[in-house]
């Protein structure tokens, strides 16, 4: 059988989506209603906590304005944007510019001023690359005309980065789905980042090559059906740009226990149906120690302006 067609089977047969958005520029979406609002992630409620502060469903730094929760305090947001949505934003930044995602302040630029280079992305379509002298950011293939791009992603830990993609599922779960991720709501808060239980899965990355818009996200979580125990409870789909990134939101009073037979399953395939030439790698976001300097390369073709 077709992957592409075994696939869409097995989460059709498995799966059920709970909740879905398309997110572009200009679209709005406030989750969550009722008062006295309360926290999803420390429970307590105004006014002991406040909730003046936008709360981003999906972290600006990944493109997203418009959809925003009414269930995370003020003090909950301060506290994941100087941790573990740190980790993510510095771990993602190459990619980001690369796929022009336009985040807080613009797609990011990324520098060295020692080497003298400079990727950015002024208008918001087209991006400059801009060099001194020869170094090793980046390599042309004129007669290909491709560029390879040799970046480092910024100082993270994997496992925090991990945290804060699960930490987008949780928010996007609907209310009633919240209490069987109690244990996952504690764990993204430790900064101790223990996660023997919590583990299970890579996170999978699937890259869809060719142009593609920077202000499209989407995202979807998907719960398991009746009858299909033996699989992990739920995952988070999150597609933004190019990437698509499959995140299990772990529920271990409900996932498989742990001494159970390793759990094999497709990728989730979205967007797949569209371009078979997607790349997809499992992702190792599970360490708890600080990683510096990590290279991510990636090629990209490009028109008529050949950055010199
Ligand atoms: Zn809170």
């Amino acid at each position: 059988m077709d992957p592409i067609e075994y696939a869409k089977a097995f989460y059709l047969q498995h799966y059920t989506v709970l909740n879905m958005w398309n997110i572009t520029p200009g679209v709005r979406v406030v989750l969550g209603s009722g008062d006295p609002q309360a926290c999803r992630f420390c429970q307590r409620q105004a006014p002991e906590v406040t909730f003046r502060l936008k709360a981003h469903a999906i972290p600006e730094a990944l493109g997203n304005k418009g959809m925003l929760s009414r269930y995370e305090c003020d003090e909950c947001n301060k506290h994941f944007g100087s941790t573990i949505e740190n980790d993510l934003g510095n771990w993602s930044l190459p990619m980001r510019t690369l796929l022009r995602i336009y985040g807080k302040n613009g797609v990011p630029t990324l520098k060295n001023k020692r080497d003298g280079w400079r990727i950015e992305c002024d208008d918001g379509t087209e991006l400059r690359v801009s060099h001194n002298r020869i170094d090793s950011v980046f390599e042309v293939d004129e007669a290909q005309k491709l560029i390879r791009f040799n970046l480092k992603r910024g100082p993270f830990v994997p496992l925090a980065v991990r945290k804060a993609l699960v930490k987008i599922g949780l928010t996007l779960l609907p209310e009633v789905e919240v209490p069987n991720f109690a244990e996952a709501i504690r764990w993204i808060r430790d900064p101790e980042h223990p996660n023997e239980r919590m583990v299970r899965m890579p996170v999978l990355r699937t890259l869809r090559p060719g142009p593609m818009n920077g202000q499209m996200i989407s995202a979807a979580v998907l719960r398991r059906s009746e009858h299909s125990g033996g699989l992990p409870y739920a995952f988070l789909i999150l597609s933004i740009a190019n990437e698509t990134y499959q995140v299990m939101l772990p529920s271990p009073q409900l996932d498989p226990p742990l001494d159970a037979a390793p759990m094999q399953m497709p990728v989730f395939p979205a967007g797949l149906g569209q371009n078979r030439d997607s790349i997809c790698a499992a992702l190792n976001l599970s360490e708890s120690e600080r990683v510096v300097d990590e290279a991510l390369s990636a090629v990209m073709s490009y028109g008529a302006r050949i950055p010199r």
